[in-house]
């Protein structure tokens, strides 16, 4: 049997975010259900953040409702802060997990955020421990997890001390951010080789950007070190947008058909996710 590597796609969000003009609610409805029938297990679809801060997903409740998926497919929501999840407990039935992020270097979160690393971690700890009291499983993704673009290097002992208190607060998942263009495939290893050891039992999840054109390098890297979850945007869409300019999720297409070139199966049809990609507005 292929070994199963598990992908979120994240452009509905990630993607969506950063495109300079909104796309209407029906277009991107029409391409989550396009990327929901290609197989992929999980899908990030929108995000509670404020409407007036991130005008592309203010429509967040309405695709909510309004999308339709098959059985099995995880749907995440990236929830920025209490708040956020409230905004999102009213639709409580339309998805499954949440994604809660911080960064691993002050800087960062606080242009990103505008709090303190531990300020962070306090809200996300009520954010989790709200979530789970509604059943949803908690995903917490530290960006920066790879060095920040204000700081340069972050030490993989403060990432993986970040990591261990997301998955105090709650989180059976950590996502690990390389969402600036710091990301190398040496630094990757160093990293994701260690955090089995420190976060046993946790899941572990890697998203990298192809801003130096390292992001499948830096896949492989992880793989090798034993990561099975990655989260990638079809299309290529999307980015981060602090610092700007820091463009380029992994294409999810590309991915796919590297993980499965490499014997990895990932119970996604390439074919189709190759459609999704043409549809990109
Ligand atoms: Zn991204």
């Amino acid at each position: 049997m292929p070994t199963r590597v598990q992908i979120r796609e994240v452009g509905p969000r990630d993607g969506f975010q950063n495109e300079p003009e909104v796309i209407p609610t029906a277009d991107k409805v029409r391409l989550i259900e396009l990327l929901g029938r290609t197989g992929i297990p999980r899908i990030e679809v929108t995000s509670f953040v404020r409407p007036d801060v991130i005008p592309q997903l203010a429509d967040a409740e309405q695709v909510l409702e309004a999308v339709r998926l098959p059985d099995g497919v995880a749907v995440s929501v990236l929830i920025p802060n209490e708040r956020g999840l409230e905004r999102a407990l009213r639709h409580r039935g339309r998805f499954h997990e949440i994604n809660g992020f911080l960064s691993a270097s002050e800087t960062h979160n606080r242009k990103n955020v505008g709090h303190s690393i531990v300020e962070s971690l306090d809200g996300l700890r009520r954010t989790f421990a709200r979530a789970r009291e509604e059943g949803l499983r908690c995903e917490g993704v530290i960006s920066t997890s790879f060095g920040c673009p204000y700081e340069g290097h972050v030490p993989v002992d403060r990432v993986l001390g970040i990591a261990g208190e997301l998955v105090d607060a709650g989180c059976e998942e950590i996502g690990f951010g390389g969402t600036t263009r710091m990301a190398t495939p040496t630094h990757v290893r160093a990293c994701a080789s260690m955090a089995p050891e420190c976060l046993p039992g946790v899941e572990l999840t890697a998203h990298f950007h192809n801003t130096r054109g390292q992001g499948l390098a830096n896949v492989l890297s992880a793989l090798e070190s034993g990561v099975r979850s990655f989260e990638s945007s079809f299309g290529e869409l999307g980015g981060c947008p602090v610092p700007r300019g820091a463009t380029g999720n992994i294409a999810s297409e590309d991915l796919v058909s590297m993980l499965h070139e490499m014997g990895y199966s990932s119970g996604i049809d390439l074919e189709a996710l190759v459609e999704c990609a043409r549809e990109v507005p």
